[in-house]
């Protein structure tokens, strides 16, 4: 088991990797936890979780709204749950979000911790503590930035998740490989078969070093001012993706990567065989799919960006496996470039 510590102003959040989940009652106050989970996660596991009352939410993004949280609190106030209460979140990324918004806000916060139960919650969720709903057409557009205080990934939880979850994923953990880690990109690059396995070994380190990466990026920028920024990296073109076209994140985020190795590459960023290399690994994990979006849908999309400021986006950029950069570019060099790409 590895424990990393995250240490932000005002909080320290410990990420347990390698830990099994079953030990997560030792992490909870005697009285007055509330658990939140999904439905799909609660029939496999709910005859394991810790004595608490339980709410459960619909599976899937559509329980990213304001209006479920809402009616989670009204449950909290029915339950009983005062500024002494202690929220557990056990499930993926949606039901992390969703929690952790809730414990944020309800009677102004009450403590939290998560059991993250698909690998793209383990890797992303888990650390960083942005949580939130969809508002509209945009992602995350209401919620809090705080840390729970610890998150268990337990590669055991991942073994009855459903293969297409799970490389998306993977998908977030090749991110967080390109942009920070050459070690990681290179460990992935030649355990294909382990990582088919999901062998808990191999789970173990490769959670762990991701989430020690963004562990290391949001101790230094918890609010995204800098140098956070470069967790983004594929998600520009990868939100526009996800949204149009209804699929799941890390899969978005892996065509958003297709299409920023090939603009780092145009700018001279990158050498053809250092694309290939990061185009290759995706490819290999099924992970590279085009999807096309027209002028229309793509302008929308990145105006809506919430990260955008005025006419310019952050572009991240990588600069060879392990790094990366974030360029300030003007919206309509984004979208030439886009247009050059899709029709090529
Ligand atoms: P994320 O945002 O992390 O991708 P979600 O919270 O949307 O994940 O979960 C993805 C899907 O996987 C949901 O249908 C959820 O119910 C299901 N799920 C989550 N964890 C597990 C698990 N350990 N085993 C099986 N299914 C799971
Ligand atoms: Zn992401």
């Amino acid at each position: 088991m590895e424990k990393i510590t995250i240490n932000t102003p005002g909080y320290t959040s410990d990420i347990l990797v390698g830990e099994k989940w079953e030990t997560v009652s030792e992490l909870l106050p005697q009285e007055d936890t509330i658990i939140i989970t999904d439905h799909n996660v609660k029939k496999i596991y709910g005859g394991l979780f810790p004595e608490a009352p339980v709410l459960s939410l619909a599976p899937g993004e559509g329980s990213k709204k304001i209006e479920i949280v809402e009616d989670l609190a009204r449950q909290l106030l029915d339950a009983g749950i005062d500024r002494a209460g202690f929220v557990l979140a056990i499930g993926g990324g949606v039901v992390c979000d969703v929690a952790g918004f809730l414990a944020s806000i309800y009677m102004r916060g009450i403590r939290c911790g998560y059991v993250a139960s698909t690998l793209l919650a383990q890797v992303d969720a888990s650390t960083g503590g942005k949580n939130g709903v969809n508002l509209r057409d945009t992602k995350n557009m209401l919620g809090t930035i705080r840390q729970p205080e610890f998150v268990i990934c337990d590669p055991a939880i991942l073994l009855t998740l459903p293969e297409q979850e799970y490389l998306s994923g993977l998908a977030e953990l090749i991110k967080t490989a390109i942009i920070g880690d050459k070690e990681l990109f290179e460990i992935i690059e030649s355990s294909f078969d382990k990582i088919e396995a999901r062998d808990s070994d191999l789970l173990t380190t490769l959670v762990a070093k991701s989430v020690k990466f963004k562990g290391m990026v949001v101790s230094r920028d918890e609010k995204e001012i800098g140098l956070r920024r470069i967790l983004n990296f594929g998600h520009t073109f990868g939100h526009a993706v996800e949204l149009q076209k209804g699929i799941k994140h890390g899969f978005a985020v892996a065509s958003g990567m297709v299409l920023a190795a090939e603009f780092s590459f145009e700018k001279g960023y990158i050498s053809i065989e250092e694309k290939t290399r990061m185009i290759d690994l995706l490819k290999r994990f099924k992970l590279a799919t085009r999807f096309d979006l027209t002028d229309e849908q793509m302008k929308d999309l990145v105006f809506h960006d919430k990260k955008k400021t005025g006419t310019d986006i952050h572009f991240v950029f990588t600069h060879g496996i392990g790094k990366a950069t974030v360029e300030k570019i003007p919206v309509d060099e984004a979208l030439f470039f886009y247009n050059k790409f899709r029709d090529k």
